[in-house]
This record gives structure tokens, C-alpha cells and sequence, in this order.
């Protein structure tokens, strides 16, 4: 799977490492932001939150639009 944003700048040459965890789409280590998140889960039937944060991918485009 070739990277979306690169293909919009008419490369073709990098691969995507993964989707983004937003819009799906595939990028690249250049173009994707590796961001950390809490992680709930069910202890019983109170949900708690996990002391290791969980790894999440998204595009530039979505972490701009998370950030702005
Ligand atoms: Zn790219
Ligand atoms: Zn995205």
C-alpha cells in the first residue's frame, strides 16, 4: 500500500506503514503521527483506565484537524 499524501504529491516511491485510526487512509512514517491513548476496560463492571497508554496512528491531516 502506497501513501495517500504522497500520492497527492505525485510520489508513489514511499510505503505506508498503517491506516490512519481516523479516516483509514494509508501514510507514511512522514506523513503519520504516532500519538498515545488511555485505554478503557472493564474491571468487574467499572471501567477503568488502563496505567499503559495504547499506541494510535493518524494522518497529518486528522492531527492537525484534532489539534486546531
Ligand atoms: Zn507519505
Ligand atoms: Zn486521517
Amino acid at each position: 500500500m502506497h501513501c495517500y499524501d504522497c500520492a497527492q504529491e505525485g510520489r508513489t516511491d514511499r510505503t505506508g506503514i498503517g491506516a490512519c485510526a481516523r479516516c483509514g487512509l494509508f501514510t507514511c512514517a512522514d506523513h503519520s503521527r504516532i500519538t498515545r491513548t488511555t485505554v478503557q476496560r472493564p474491571v468487574g463492571v467499572i471501567p477503568m483506565t488502563s496505567a499503559v497508554q495504547a499506541r494510535r496512528l493518524v494522518c497529518g491531516a486528522c492531527r492537525t484537524a484534532e489539534v486546531a
